[in-house]
Formats: C-alpha cells, sequence, structure tokens
C-alpha cells in the first residue's frame, strides 16, 4: 500500500480574512492580539496531510472492500460503484498549534487560537486536494468522513486509520479510544472521482449548523441509496 506524506505545507493566512471570520475591527485592542497570535502561530505551524491509495477488491450491497477492510455503508457503496480507486487521508493544523493552543488560558485568547489553527486545517486540507488532483489528474471529486452518516459512524475511523498505517507516527494525529482526533483541529476522510457531486450534508437534517455545505434533500436516501 502506498502511503504519502505532505509534511511541507505553507501556513500564510490573510489578515483581511481573519479579521472578518473574527469579527475583529481596526485599531482595537483586539487587533493587537490577533495579529500577536498569527505571528505567533506562523512562526509554529506546521500543517500536514497523508493519504493512501486504495482499490477497491469487493462489492456487495451494504458495503465495499477497500484493499483487504472493509467498510460497511451503503451510501458508500453508492458513491463508490464507478470508481476503481480511493484515497482515504487525514489532514491536520499538526501537533505544534494544538499544543500552542491548549497552552491558552484566556478565554478569549484560546477561542482566536482555535480559529486560526482551524484555517491552518483547511490550508492543509486545501494543499491536499490540489495535490491530489494534480498528480492523479482527476475531476470532479468528494469525499466521505466516518460518523457524519448514520450510515458510515464514526467507529470507521479504526478501520480509517488501519488503512493509513501509523498516522500517529506519521503526521502526529492519534485516534483515541473515543474515535476523535488530536489534535482536535484534524479531519479523515476517503476522497474519490465523483463526476455527480456528494455531500454528507445533503443526507443530514441537522438544524443550524454552521458547517453545512448543501442543502438537505429528504428524499436523496430513498431515491438514490436504498
Ligand atoms: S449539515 Fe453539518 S453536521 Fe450535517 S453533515 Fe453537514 S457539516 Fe456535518
Amino acid at each position: 500500500m502506498d502511503i504519502i506524506i505532505l509534511d511541507q505545507i505553507e501556513f500564510n493566512p490573510s489578515l483581511k480574512r481573519i479579521f472578518k471570520k473574527l469579527h475583529v475591527k481596526k485599531d482595537s485592542n483586539n487587533e493587537v492580539l490577533v495579529l500577536e497570535l498569527v505571528e505567533e502561530a506562523r512562526s509554529i505551524s506546521r500543517p500536514r496531510a497523508m493519504y493512501a491509495i486504495t482499490g477497491i477488491d469487493e462489492r456487495d450491497d451494504t458495503g465495499v472492500f477497500l484493499g483487504v477492510i472493509r467498510m460497511e455503508s451503503r451510501v458508500m457503496r453508492v458513491n463508490l460503484s464507478d470508481v476503481h480507486r480511493v484515497f482515504p487521508y487525514i489532514s491536520t493544523s499538526g501537533k505544534e498549534l494544538y499544543e500552542w493552543t491548549q497552552s491558552k488560558n484566556e478565554l478569549l485568547e484560546k477561542f482566536y487560537a482555535e480559529e486560526i489553527s482551524q484555517m491552518a486545517l483547511r490550508a492543509a486540507d486545501e494543499t491536499l486536494l490540489s495535490h491530489l488532483k494534480e498528480t492523479y489528474q482527476l475531476g470532479k471529486t468528494a469525499s466521505m468522513n466516518p460518523g457524519s452518516l448514520k450510515d458510515w459512524p464514526i467507529s470507521a475511523q479504526t478501520s480509517l486509520f488501519k488503512l493509513l498505517g501509523n498516522p500517529e507516527q506519521a503526521i502526529g494525529v492519534k485516534l483515541l479510544d473515543s474515535m476523535l482526533m488530536i489534535p482536535n483541529q484534524t479531519v479523515s476522510g476517503i476522497r474519490f472521482v465523483s463526476e455527480s457531486g456528494f455531500s454528507s450534508c445533503e443526507l443530514c437534517p441537522r438544524d443550524n449548523c454552521s458547517h453545512r455545505r448543501a442543502a438537505y434533500d429528504q428524499n436523496l436516501l430513498k431515491t438514490k441509496y436504498q
């Protein structure tokens, strides 16, 4: 199994974007605090990503075998009907920013540090996606993340981590017994080519989710995935 690590990811966030995201006004005390935090974050951050290239060896009605590891998910089974390989992946803000955020005791400072770390995670995720698209000449892609749907629960993290070998050693991401990951600003999933596109949000009825990327379609599960 090929495992590829991206550990030279630049984190150079736009200050304009940060101030907008954090609702910080020009010439305020908070502006000075955020500038200091961004400078600290820039100097220590090491966002990272890793992925594997995994063939789909077998399929049945309720799941697929990614290599020798079975993933129980009807939604995945349908989404992967026309592809022959997937890219299991992890992107992370990195343990340096995690420890830095943990070291902040004051509430507002900790909140800003967490938001800045989230931007580092996004930088890692965007770098990984561009790398995959350029390296493998992928067209449109989609991603599935364990725990985002009842159909592919958070317990699938164990299988996903197995596909990636030793993420803790490779990029410093630890999987806890609770299935949460440390650093907390980390995402895991599988990416695959999908001309029709897919977002878990289309199958998720949760109200008021600030991370929603697509509207909930209450008929989709029945019409496409059953
Ligand atoms: S709506 Fe929110 S909780 Fe539901 S899948 Fe999308 S991001 Fe996750």
